[in-house]
């Protein structure tokens, strides 16, 4: 048997997740999700990353909105409006029973893997899916106006104020999840999988924590990476906008270089072929099933190749 580590954020993330899982045997790959968007709202505890990778690999996404549960419905929302609640941050019925049941859980002091593991396994997901931590780290953003909660920035403010510097309080001190770090040391690992989410706010919360990078350039499998941008563009969410103003260059070798050593292999897209060089090529914008399959293959065939050469020694 072999292993394969995804490190993954929401939505992009997600997409090349689950064409990971149809082309490994479940008991082959490893989801490790972002928790630097979890936040407490309405006292519910809320983990936007880890539900749209679980709803996505239980085919119970919401394909329009890109994030929640198909087949929502409202009355909730609905409802809370009407009597003068928050709503800024939507939560769709089905989707609300997911926060009512996690908080009580983690309040009765289970913890985010325990629960997340049972939902999942509950939902039919068979990979296992993990939170980078079941520590509390939250991802705060420095603006104009000072530092703000993240999902204030994201769905409050839905991203306009200027990103100046990100910060992921609690990283410190926060354990990674102990299945992702023994998988880094597993000599079974057969790489490590970057996927296509936004570097600041996804992929670097999981750097943050102690011991993950040094893991991971200690670790014998590649570790790869999809640009989440593609020409100079990011798909969906801010990834472009806040490179802009973090001062980065805009590109899929501004991605890379902000991975800098960490990374032993690079998927982008046929479009940036040309200007990342040593990168491989792929069709990386994900609209179907096939392309998520299609993409899963390429980033696992190039970790075999270089297995045979490893960039790094
Ligand atoms: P979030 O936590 O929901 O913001 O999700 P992620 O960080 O996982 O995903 C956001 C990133 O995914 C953005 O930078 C998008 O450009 C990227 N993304 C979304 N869909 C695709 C896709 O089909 N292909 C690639 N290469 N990137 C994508």
């Amino acid at each position: 048997m072999s292993l394969v580590v995804a490190l993954s954020g929401g939505v992009g993330g997600a997409k090349l997740a689950l064409g990971l899982s149809r082309v490994l045997p479940a008991e082959e790959l490893l989801v490790v999700c972002n928790t630097g968007d979890d936040f407490e709202h309405l006292g519910l505890s809320v983990s936007p990353d880890i539900d749209t990778v679980m709803y996505t690999l239980a085919g119970l996404a919401n394909a329009e909105l890109g994030w929640g549960r198909a087949d929502e419905s409202w009355a909730f929302m609905e409802t809370l409006a009407a009597i003068g609640g928050e709503t800024w941050f939507r939560l769709g019925d089905r989707d609300l029973a997911v926060h009512v049941e996690r908080t009580r859980r983690l309040l009765a002091g289970e913890d985010l893997s325990a629960v997340t593991a049972e939902f999942c396994t509950r939902l039919g997901v068979l990979p296992r899916v993990v939170p980078m931590t079941d520590h509390r780290v939250r991802t705060r953003v420095r603006t104009e106006d000072g530092w703000i909660a993240f999902q204030d920035y994201f769905v409050r403010q839905q991203c306009r104020p200027v990103v100046r510097q990100i910060a992921f309080s609690g990283a410190d001190e926060a354990r990674p999840q102990p299945e992702f770090l023994a998988a880094l040391r597993d000599e079974k690992l057969r790489a490590v999988v970057i996927c296509p989410s936004n570097p600041f706010i996804s992929v670097e919360p999981i750097l943050a924590l102690p011991g993950v990078r040094t893991a991971l350039e200690a670790c014998a499998a590649p570790v790869i990476a999809v640009s989440p941008i593609i020409a100079g563009r990011a798909i969906k969410g801010p990834t472009a906008k806040m490179m802009a103003e973090l001062g980065l260059d805009v590109s899929a070798a501004g991605v890379a270089a902000r991975y800098g050593d960490l990374l032993d292999g690079y998927v982008v897209d046929h479009a940036d072929a040309a200007s990342v060089p040593g990168a491989v090529a792929a069709t990386t914008l994900m609209k179907t099933i096939e392309d998520r399959e299609n993409l899963a293959r390429v980033v696992l065939g190039l970790a075999y190749r270089l297995r045979g050469c490893q960039l790094r020694e």
